[in-house]
């Protein structure tokens, strides 16, 4: 009797540790494939550029690649024409409606420093001397104080004419090692999960063809930041605003009989108005947002001038308090200046914490702690792809850490520990959310 009563404790406590460490052993496993692919994915040059209509080839080779092998895994993906990559996997649960996770990563790399024909060296159990690279770049621990935390582990750097290109093919290998870890273990039990790998990041357009119909999760996560359980939960909002005067065309020494009016002097008016001192880029740090008059357009034919404005805030308050500034300066220079003058907004990011969910962000943390990391919470003076989605579509997300360090120049580097420890999140997140039950 005593044997078969201790039987099935003992059995429960076996499946429930066992279930653990199957956890540990499938993300230790699939470790060893990251660095490799990482360093495939980042010998394709996949620039994109402020100038082309939409991809450049690079991106266009990129995107191949990545569908190619995520449809071979036998996986639910949808290629789309504007080369989104995206893969719905359906819930494998039968009792309960576990939410919808969501997460992205963007495979351009920034087109303002060479990424083309990138050259990684991986250094292994790195030994904290400084790290010389071509053209004498140079990684060392005074510049870089979080590689004091690398040495005996894994980095990745360029030869140094290039920058590497962690930024994001850290997340790119992340969220495909989290595709392979899910289409070769069928039983590891989880809600419905949406990934999209998108081009044009770097350029600010990632969202811009995004198809909500294979990408709308109830929880999203951008796998695009940086190192140390890094997780950015805020930004700020970015509107681009051009303010077009229309001057009247004639000789300027008879404007008093023929009408002629320019459109230089409104601009000038509206400009000055508008971007005050206090507000200028130079005068803000922090949380405080600013105003930027960023270049000025004149067409004599048409007789044209234009100011481009950057709005960036934290705050809707002082977006909205800036936006009826303008407003009443482009009045007082139609009246003051007898022409018309027209603005065009155009929203670039949303601060993405008006449209996330807290829930998302405890099943964030939590994944997290259960990786063995410290959240990082922060507040970016910068976009990402969540916040342009947040500004296209209206729903928010947290973008998450994921090995890449130091980006957009030449001494960029990778934490292989902390791109894994990234992967380990995320997989902690699919097991958790599985656990949840939505009505
Ligand atoms: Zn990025």
């Amino acid at each position: 009797m005593r044997k078969l009563l201790a039987w099935p404790v003992v059995a429960a406590l076996l499946i429930s540790t066992g279930a653990a460490f199957a956890q540990s052993n499938i993300t230790d496993k699939y470790r060893a494939t990251m660095i490799p692919r990482f360093v495939k994915y980042v010998q394709i040059g996949s620039m994109s550029d402020n100038n082309a209509e939409w991809m450049t080839p690079g991106q266009e080779e990129m995107a191949q690649v990545l569908y190619e092998e995520i449809k071979a895994f036998g996986l639910p993906t949808y290629f789309s024409k504007d080369k989104y990559i995206y893969v719905n996997i359906p819930s494998n649960l039968k009792d309960r409606k576990a939410p919808t996770l969501g997460f992205s990563a963007h495979y351009d790399t920034t087109p303002d420093i060479i990424g083309n024909n990138v050259k990684p060296q991986v250094i292994e159990k790195y030994d904290g001397q400084p790290i010389t690279l071509k053209n004498n770049h140079v990684i060392d621990l005074k510049s870089d104080p979080y590689l004091a935390q690398m040495i005996g582990k894994t980095i990745v750097t360029s030869d140094g004419t290039t920058n590497l290109g962690a930024d994001d093919k850290a997340g790119i290998t992340i969220l495909v090692t989290l595709l392979q870890t899910l289409a070769e273990n069928p039983n590891i039990p989880h809600g419905p999960i949406q990934v999209v790998l998108t081009p044009n990041e770097d350029v600010g357009r990632s969202a811009e063809r995004l198809e909500l119909e294979y990408y709308h999760p109830d929880y999203a996560y951008d796998f695009d930041a940086g190192v140390n359980g890094e997780v950015i939960i805020g930004n700020f909002s970015a509107d681009r605003i051009v303010v077009t005067a229309q001057g009247i065309n004639g000789h300027q020494s008879y404007a008093a009989e023929n009408g002629y009016r320019n459109s230089t002097d409104p601009i000038a008016f509206v400009t000055k108005r508008v971007a005050r001192e206090k507000n200028l880029p130079n005068n803000s740090s922090g949380y405080e947002g600013y105003i930027e008059p960023h270049h000025f357009d004149y067409d004599p034919v048409a007789n044209t001038h234009s100011v481009d404005f950057r709005f960036r805030y934290f705050n809707q308050n002082e977006g909205k308090r800036w936006h009826k500034r303008l407003d009443r300066a482009i009045e007082a220079a139609q009246r003051k200046f007898d022409v018309a003058l027209t603005k065009e907004v155009i929203k670039q990011y949303e601060n993405v914490e008006y449209g996330v969910k807290p829930e998302a962000l405890s099943l964030l943390t939590s994944s997290l702690k259960e990786a063995g990391i410290t959240p990082n919470l922060k507040k970016e003076r910068a976009g990402t792809t969540s916040s342009m989605i947040m500004a296209k579509f209206g729903f928010g997300g947290y973008t998450v850490f994921t090995g890449q360090n130091n980006p957009h120049a030449f001494t960029e580097w990778l934490s292989e520990e902390d791109m894994f420890l990234g992967f380990k999140t995320v997989m902690n997140m699919v097991k958790n959310a599985a656990q949840m039950n939505i009505k």
